[in-house]
């Protein structure tokens, strides 16, 4: 006799429906397949367009204007931000600006779940920002890329030229091959809040990479056992998972803020901070 108390038991799965069923590559990419024969067709697909790590290393040198890649992160209601962000490189003579469409808020699954505001930024750098690099390294074989500037598209930049940025890609220490050089805020790693040592830079809105740094934040991103279908914050994600001599943070930081039209609460476009403004840490 069934009691009051025992635990109500869910209704039983609907059997038979297998397909139409997501399906997860090694690369961390899921996908929604009609049948088996699409899986497999689908998989070993995303499986040759697959790149090594080792191809994200970076040439060694001094980065000049003309070794240095720009890859501005940027969304379809986003141009008016990248565009601007576009001439002001330009401007001031980086000749090579790409920008990379990635995942909209709200709108990407991923096995089955809409991939959530915090975790969109980190799932756009994985499935799009990385291959825009990897291409970008490999087209240029005969003037080697020595840094790829990682830009999100509501940056702004206003100094008079992009000295100060090259600069601080090859500012001492050399262990450091991953310069933040837009940041929003800096929260002092503490045992209670953040459970390892690194200071957790806040606001990814321009990441400079030399030497090793693309490889081994590619490594940090894709490289997720157990959970390789988990994403997060992205800044934090980096922060907790580099070690804190890899990565260098410029004081005070290069790059202003705009106010993204999509983030939600966020109204208007106005600008949120220049970089003038940024005195904390
Ligand atoms: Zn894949």
């Amino acid at each position: 006799m069934a009691s009051k108390l025992s635990p109500r038991l869910s209704p039983a799965a609907p059997m038979g429906k297998v397909w139409p069923a997501w399906r997860l590559c090694s690369c961390g990419r899921s996908f929604l397949c009609g049948g088996l024969g699409s899986a497999k067709a689908t998989l070993s697909k995303c499986r040759a367009n697959h790149f090594e790590l080792a191809d994200l290393e970076l040439a060694a040198g001094d980065a000049t204007l003309a070794a240095t890649v720009f890859i501005i992160l940027s969304h379809a209601g986003q141009k008016h931000h990248e565009r601007a962000l576009q001439q002001q490189l330009r401007e001031r003579g980086a000749s090579r600006v790409i920008t990379v469409y990635g995942h909209v808020c709200g709108e990407k699954k991923h096995m089955g779940r809409i991939v959530k505001h915090n975790q969109i930024t980190m799932f756009s750098v994985r499935h799009r920002w990385l291959r825009a690099a990897w291409s970008a390294i490999r087209e240029n074989v005969r003037s080697p890329t020595r840094a790829v500037v990682y830009l999100e598209c509501n940056a702004f930049f206003e100094g008079p030229t992009l000295k100060p940025l090259l600069d601080a890609l090859v500012a001492p220490p050399t262990s450091a091959d991953i310069r933040w050089m837009g940041w929003r805020r800096v929260h002092r790693a503490s045992r209670w809040k953040f459970k390892h040592p690194n200071e957790v830079i806040e606001g990814s809105k321009a990441i400079g990479f030399v030497r090793g740094g693309l490889r081994r934040m590619a490594a940090a991103l894709c490289n997720t056992p157990k959970n390789a279908h988990a994403y997060s914050d992205f800044d934090a994600m980096l922060c907790r998972r580099i070690a804190a001599k890899h990565i260098i943070r410029s004081k005070p930081s290069l790059f202003g803020v705009r106010r993204h039209k999509s983030a939600p609460g966020s109204r208007g476009e106005r600008i949120i901070s220049r970089p003038a403004e940024r005195r904390r840490g």
